[in-house]
């Protein structure tokens, strides 16, 4: 265990709030810091969103909150979610007719879990609220912080709530033994930090605005049970695949969905092309068929009401090291949220760097000189060392799977891919094959070792297929093979030389297409 200390935490989002329960189960005095005022009071506006957003919470959160050592978290938190076991992707026949066609995540029906982001929030605060070691200070901004002498700043502002006209803001000093930053992707933690150590830090944004909208409850007086309130199914993440362009659709256990359109700034520039908006329901119906009957009167008015459109995606990564003297760590490194891992992530993040810190400690326990603070260093260094990679892997896995959820899910060689894997992992279960959607979303390897894995087995497949393409037109392949070779040794020449840059092509198209 490590030693008791004073423990700073800086935001309480589901992150922060997590940490703050790991440092606090362990014994360590925790205060946490957070800009907003408190998410409960209803006063309080939420940061970056304007209501409550649905989140897709799959197995590394949920392994996270099961080592918090809170028994009840795991049940409570998944009575509040809605299961969702896989896509819904809809579109047009040729004909005109509308279709849903759904895509099971997994082959054995696990299914990843729809789940307010505040609710759950809320839930980790109420914990935290309960334990003795643990303090909150809301409204107080971290505007600095001394690494080598353990000391930072806050602006606190005297008010019920953040943000509102007349407050008074002070300025209060504190020192603490260990700070964690989960602050969110313009982490002010990581800012100060900079300043402190080499560190390289790399950010992208991607050309893709988001906003949101909802799909309302249908009014039954006749039947008032949840289930007769959803529109659609509420068992899938439902997409409208425009190509360029998402339309998704996420349930929540209040019969609504909570919609997101993903589309390049382009579009935004399209929209206000004709203030009327009259453009738009015909660009609706075109990209994402029977969105316009789900929400009436027309998305449109709503797309149009959002002004200025919200900012773009961020794809941030960093480099080593993530914490300076033993002293800081980072939870704060953002990602496109294409997987659905952005929170998955950064609560694995707090698993994995607890497990570490918890390894040296043991480590400096058995020692005779007891060294609790470079116990801690080395731990934040082997941290870095092994989440750095899995940072980088997930970012570039969720940017790929942008690609699959607005084109690839249409595409036959995806659903050749996903079904043989499949066969594979049900018939023979000893080669351990599974898809990549599979390793991500229900289980707990590093991120870096399902790249690894997902590509080594793209490669197996593709060797496999066109073993068996040759096995089969092997025979007569020869035979003219030999006349030609006779006959025409140039030409016999010319050709294996393209058919063997087809198959160099073929596997380079299949190991992209994983
Ligand atoms: P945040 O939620 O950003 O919280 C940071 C906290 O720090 C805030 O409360 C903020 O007020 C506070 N703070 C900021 N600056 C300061 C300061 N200077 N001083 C003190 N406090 C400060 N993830 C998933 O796992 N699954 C999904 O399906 C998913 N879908 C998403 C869809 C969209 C459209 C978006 C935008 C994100 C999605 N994510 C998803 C990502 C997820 O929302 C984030 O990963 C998650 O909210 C991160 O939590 P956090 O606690 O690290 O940071």
């Amino acid at each position: 265990m490590v030693k008791k200390q004073k423990i700073v935490v800086i935001g309480a989002g589901p992150v922060g709030s997590l940490a703050a329960l790991y440092a606090a189960s362990r014994g360590n005095d925790v205060e946490i810091y957070e800009l907003r005022g408190d998410l409960r009071d209803p006063s309080t506006t939420p940061l970056n969103f304007t209501k409550s957003i649905n989140l897709a919470l799959s197995e590394r959160g949920l392994n996270a909150m099961r080592h918090a050592g809170q028994p009840k978290l795991i049940d409570h938190v998944k009575a509040a979610t809605i299961p969702m076991r896989g896509r819904m992707i809809h579109g047009k026949k040729p004909n005109g007719q509308l279709y849903e066609e759904a895509q099971d995540y997994d082959i054995h029906g696990r299914a990843i879990l729809a789940i307010d982001r505040g609710g759950l929030n809320k839930r980790l605060l109420d914990i935290l609220e309960e334990m003795p070691n643990v303090t909150f200070f809301f409204n107080h901004k971290l505007t600095g912080a001394d690494f080598n002498k353990n000391k930072a700043w806050f602006e606190v502002k005297d008010g019920t709530s953040s943000g509102e006209k007349g407050q008074r803001a002070r300025e209060i000093e504190i020192d603490f033994n260990f700070m964690i930053g989960a602050d969110g992707a313009h982490s002010a933690v990581r800012y100060h930090l900079m300043k402190y150590t080499r560190m390289d830090y790399e950010q992208q944004y991607i050309d893709t605005l988001w906003c949101e909208f909802q799909i309302q409850p249908k009014e039954n007086p006749e039947d008032d049970s949840l289930m007769s309130k959803f529109r659609i199914s509420p068992n899938h993440l439902h997409i409208w695949p425009g190509k360029k362009f998402m339309f998704i659709a996420i349930p929540s256990d209040d019969g609504t969905f909570t919609c997101t359109l993903f589309a390049p700034a382009e579009f935004y520039t399209f929209l206000e092309s004709d203030p009327s908006g009259a453009h738009i329901p015909d660009f609706f119906d075109t990209y994402f068929p029977g969105v316009t009957d789900l929400i009436p009167p027309r998305p449109i008015d709503l797309l149009l009401s959002l002004q200025p459109p919200p900012p773009p995606h961020q794809h941030q990564m960093q480099a080593l090291p993530l914490q300076f003297l033993g002293r800081y760590r980072d939870a704060a490194h953002a990602m496109v949220p294409f997987y659905g891992q952005g929170m998955n992530a950064g609560l694995e993040d707090v698993r994995i760097l607890f497990d570490i810190l918890d390894k040296h400690a043991r480590m400096d326990e058995e020692t005779v000189d007891h060294d609790p603070a470079s116990a801690r260093e080395r731990a934040l260094d082997e941290y870095s060392r092994v989440r750095v990679q899995d940072a980088h892997a997930i970012n570039d896995l969720a940017l790929q799977n942008y690609v699959e959820m607005r084109a690839s899910v249409l595409s036959l060689s995806y659903r050749f891919r996903k079904w043989l894997e499949e066969q594979l992992n049900v018939w023979l279960p000893g080669l351990g094959w599974q898809t990549k959607y599979s390793r991500v979303s229900f289980g707990n390897e590093r991120y870096s070792e399902v790249v690894r894995k997902s590509e080594h087995q793209g490669r197996v497949l593709m060797r496999a297929l066109t073993g068996l393409l040759f096995g089969a037109l092997g025979g007569p392949l020869v035979a003219v093979g030999v006349v030609m070779a006779v006959r025409y040794r140039r030409a016999v020449d010319v050709g294996l030389r393209a058919a063997m840059g087809n198959v160099d092509s073929m596997v380079e198209y299949m190991t992209m297409n994983r």
